[in-house]
């Protein structure tokens, strides 16, 4: 692995913001690379799990918020669960996310962004993702109405898709979610 560090980086303050919004303690890490072997997106991006750890520890600066992996992270969790040391990676990317929006250092990459707006205006609205109204709003924004849509059947037939919005969710604790994170300038 080679890891790259630039001469002039903020990264002492960026380790150290990381670490306060994510609430983990990055020199407990010793790089077993567990999080890295269970991530899904592992190979696909420049620098995996482990990796960004490491470059943090060593001080790497803001260029890191443009890493690949902020923005391919799917939120699954696998690295918080595989860590013996319990550190989130998770919110670690959680945070790289939102101090990477804040600073405006990094554009994230292709419809993630478009994906994340849909999937929040359904939460927002029901209190849960609402799968279908997520799917045809993005697809409506990529101009792709077409893409993948001979799985739609079948992933009604299994079950995987509901067609009527889901309920039951406690709306005011969502809305009062949403209220806390636009004060803390997390929101979009
Ligand atoms: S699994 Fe935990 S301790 Fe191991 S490299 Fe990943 S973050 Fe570090
Ligand atoms: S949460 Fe992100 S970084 Fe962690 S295993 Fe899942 S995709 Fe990989």
């Amino acid at each position: 692995m080679t890891i790259r560090i630039k001469k002039r980086s903020t990264g002492k303050n960026l380790r150290t913001e990381v670490e306060k919004r994510a609430e983990v303690d990055l020199a407990t890490c010793y790089q077993c690379k567990k999080c890295s072997i269970g991530c899904p997106v592992s190979g696909l991006v420049a620098s995996p799990p482990a990796e960004i750890i490491r470059r943090l520890q060593l001080g790497a600066g803001d260029e890191l918020l443009q890493t690949d992996l902020v923005w391919t992270c799917l939120s699954c969790e696998t690295c918080y669960a595989r860590c013996p040391n319990e550190i989130n990676f998770a919110g670690i990317i959680d945070a790289m996310r939102a101090i990477a929006l804040e600073k405006g250092v990094a554009r994230p990459a292709g419809n993630s962004p478009l994906f994340n707006r849909r999937f929040l205006d359904t939460v927002k609205s029901y209190g849960r993702a609402y799968d279908l109204q997520m799917i045809v709003g993005y697809k409506l924004g990529t101009g792709k109405l077409m893409d993948d849509v001979e799985k739609f059947p079948t992933m009604l037939k299994k079950g995987k898709m509901a067609i009527l919005p889901p309920s039951g969710a406690d709306k005011s604790k969502v809305k009062r979610i949403f209220n806390a994170a636009k004060s803390k300038g997390k929101s979009r």
